[in-house]
């Protein structure tokens, strides 16, 4: 069967809708082989294009090339409002404008290309954020997370392991994407950061809803699982309750935390991390805030701190607070550009605290595992979702999560 046939078999009139059309592109000169999928296929799909700082996102017609050889063609559901694309809107990313950015994506398999098993069309996927090659040293060594090839080309860049695009605009211009590239109704990405939903997904649980946990729930995975390795008993404190810090809040109950504790500026915030688990909360500008906490924790020594904002001053908050023979997670990137100290190194040395970065999780290993602990109730990604756009208003839900009036996060809906 080829491509062409399985698009227009799965193709139905919802999706030939002009805000979202998929069609082939009569330009495509390599004829569909019988027997095997037509790789460079190209079909046109709606974008949001960011053009440079000021210019803001523009919702225009791409083609989209795929999928090629390892790679899944997946028709998007949704798109999370990711802070760190905030900054890109700002101009602070590394890729040269014009490009697709938009990382959290959620969908169904519409074509897959050679070498491709673990899905075929019709299946809904989550994808990670993080898109291991499978092939470099530290893919093949298990270390998918240490990937070169998506670091430096991929997420460097905004091209394929291989230097080439997936995306051009109509008059053919190449166009780069950010990292995955996920604000387009048409994703050609590769295998490694394609997750089938397990058996026995709830219903209630949307696909769109599912994006969230790409990079989102990802990030708190690894930051509760590898970094600090959490176990049952333990007392954590969460510096601030957005996307990550409330899924880190959910899945460090699920690993059995004792008590939680969850500071943020927002009582929203604070609100919605009671909801996801935390046993106490403290407002990050509480005057007694290193007392509050110690109280909250039953004057019990605070085992883990997760830092998910990243800024000098909250690695000295949680590098204050947290107990001897702790361990201090900075999962967040907001203040990371610049310097940061530690400001008690006797304190440090002598209280055995380990200090670990931590960046989103082993895909291949742990998003399965995310995926079935969501299954299993360990968090409800509709309650992480505050704010839900249509795809035309995509500059608009990164203009609510850069205002702060975001709790948890806002969605993107194709
Ligand atoms: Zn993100
Ligand atoms: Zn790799």
């Amino acid at each position: 069967m080829t491509v062409r046939h399985m698009t227009v078999q799965h193709m139905t009139v919802q999706h030939m809708t002009v805000r979202h059309r998929i069609a082939e592109d009569r330009s495509t000169t390599v004829p569909p082989t019988l027997g095997a999928p037509n790789t460079t296929a190209t079909r046109t799909s709606r974008a949001a294009v960011f053009y440079g700082v000021g210019l803001g996102l523009r919702i225009e017609d791409v083609q989209v090339t795929g999928p090629g050889p390892r790679e899944v063609l997946i028709e998007v559901a949704a798109c999370g409002a990711c802070h760190s694309d905030v900054h890109k809107l700002q101009g602070h990313g590394t890729v040269a404008a014009p490009n697709i950015f938009g990382h959290e994506l959620a969908g169904t398999v519409r074509a897959v290309g050679t070498g491709v098993d673990h899905v075929r069309p019709g299946d809904r996927v989550a994808c990670t954020f993080l898109v291991p090659c499978g092939e470099c040293a530290a893919c093949r060594s298990g270390a998918e997370d240490n990937c070169g090839p998506f670091r430096t080309m991929m997420q460097a860049k905004g091209l394929r392991y291989d230097g080439t695009h997936r995306y051009h605009q109509l008059d053919g211009t190449p166009l780069r994407a950010s990292g995955v590239g996920g604000l387009v109704g048409l994703v050609s990405l590769p295998a490694g950061a394609v997750f089938p939903l397990p058996d026995g997904w709830p219903e209630a649980i949307p696909l769109t809803d599912v994006a969230v946990l790409g990079c989102a729930g990802l990030t708190a995975y690894g930051a509760v699982n590898r970094a600090a390795k959490v176990r049952p008993g333990a007392n954590v404190v969460v510096l601030a309750a957005g996307g990550v810090g409330l899924c880190t809040v959910a899945l460090a109950r699920h690993a059995g935390a004792g008590t939680i504790t969850v500071s943020d500026i927002r009582d929203e915030s604070l609100a919605a991390a009671r909801g996801f688990g935390a046993t106490g909360t403290v407002h990050a500008g509480d005057r007694d805030f290193d007392a509050r906490v110690g109280e909250l924790a039953g004057g019990a020594p605070i085992d883990v701190v997760f830092d998910t904002i990243g800024t000098p001053g909250t690695v000295a908050q949680a590098l204050r607070i947290v107990g001897i023979g702790g361990t201090v997670v900075v999962s967040g990137l907001a203040g990371t550009g610049g310097p940061g100290r530690i400001e008690d190194l006797n304190g440090f040395v002598r209280n055995k605290i380990t200090l670990v970065g931590s960046y989103a999780a082993v895909p291949g290993e742990d998003m399965p595992k995310l995926l079935e602990a969501v299954r299993d109730g360990a968090l409800d990604p509709a309650r992480l979702i505050s704010a839900r756009f249509p795809f035309d208003r995509a500059e608009d839900a990164y203009g609510a999560v850069a205002a702060g009036t975001v709790t948890g996060r806002a969605l993107i809906e194709y």
